[in-house]
């Protein structure tokens, strides 16, 4: 059960909502976010909503049964959208791109793909600062300092920076710098991190485990909401099977299973989702016609000289031509009738 409490309720007749609740068998956590204050209400025992629908200093109350509640669908039915301020926004009936190189290597590279995505109408570049590598000895990324340093060429071009979070230790540092804090595949189920970003008042994209379930990405998004945080976006990256042709198996199914489950957007990491460069492009378009509400891709002026991902890394020539293919197919999109 969820009860949205209204802005104005006074501590009395929010202690006697409470004792109402627990006095039907159900556990009670009181949840306050950017936007709302809520009482989420978790428990077994039948429950008619007339028995307290009438008590002062409630907005709304719904039963949701799913084991997410406020990021699902049965608590709000209109979609939600992120705002990154500056008219940049990802939200349902738009099209995000974003893009940039797996790993911020150089000042160079930094100006090189900012300019690319100034050139191609792109308001948002990715690039992982924190890099979390299979082996220790791989480049492990330019830190906090390569951050600072993307965030003055980026900020000055009007490009919203999305990049990974890989410890709580990191929030505070990255939080003047960062629109978008990534917690990546592996940090999925880092339960700890999600609390801390439930703390923070800005954008948390969270991507699917690697082997991690539709179920369970959007339990991670309720982590992050119930900690005080709605400005959410889930992203659909790739998971493991038992198929070795390919780096990961791209689960297409789940966007539109995720948008029908949950008012958040649903975004789509083609790169890391297919691993093969010739294949990527497709695969974005395929997510477009899915019902995706953006698309993350990896991009690098010299695909083969970058420090990770190369293998899976679009030539700003490819990258340009698959933006304006996204734009297109998803103006395309618009005109068929989904059930
Ligand atoms: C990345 O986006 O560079 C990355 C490491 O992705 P993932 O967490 O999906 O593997
Ligand atoms: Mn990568």
């Amino acid at each position: 059960m969820i009860i949205q409490l209204q802005p104005d309720i006074t501590d009395s007749q929010k202690e006697k909502l409470i004792s109402k609740v627990n006095e039907s068998g159900y556990k009670t956590t009181e949840v306050k976010t950017q936007l709302g204050d809520y009482i989420i209400g978790i428990g077994k025992n039948e429950f008619d909503i007339r028995r307290i629908g009438q008590m002062d200093g409630i907005q709304d109350i719904h039963i949701v049964s799913d084991e997410y509640k406020l990021v699902s669908k049965k608590w709000k039915a209109k979609p939600t959208s992120v705002d990154l301020g500056d008219g940049v926004f990802i939200k349902d009936g738009e099209m995000a791109i974003i893009t940039g190189p797996c790993s911020i290597e150089s000042e160079d590279q930094i100006r090189k793909v900012v300019n690319h995505c100034v050139e191609n109408g792109i308001t948002m570049m990715r690039g992982g600062v924190f890099k979390p590598r299979t082996s220790p000895y791989a480049f492990r990324g330019m830190g906090i300092d390569g951050l600072k340093l993307w965030h003055s060429i980026a900020s000055e071009a009007g490009v919203k920076i999305v990049t990974e979070v890989m410890q709580t230790s990191q929030i505070d540092e990255m939080y003047p710098y960062v629109d978008i804090y990534q917690v990546g595949a592996r940090n999925s189920q880092n339960f700890n991190l999600l609390d801390e970003l439930g703390k923070v008042d800005k954008a948390v994209m969270i991507k699917r485990g690697i082997s991690g379930t539709i179920e369970e990405l959007l339990q991670s998004a309720e982590y992050v909401f119930s900690g005080g945080n709605e400005k959410l976006i889930l992203c659909e990256r790739g998971i493991r099977t038992y198929e070795r042709a390919s780096r990961n198996t791209l689960d297409l199914n789940a966007i539109p299973i995720l948008k029908a489950k949950s008012h958040l957007p649903v975004i789509v990491d083609p790169s890391h989702g297919i691993g093969i460069r010739a294949y990527v492009p497709q695969m974005a378009l395929a997510g477009v016609m899915a019902g995706a509400d953006g698309i993350i891709y990896e991009s690098h002026e010299v695909p083969e000289k970058a420090y990770s991902d190369g293998q899976q890394t679009l030539d700003f020539a490819q990258s340009a031509r698959l933006a304006a293919w996204i734009r297109e197919i998803f103006a395309k999109r618009k005109t068929f009738e989904l059930l």
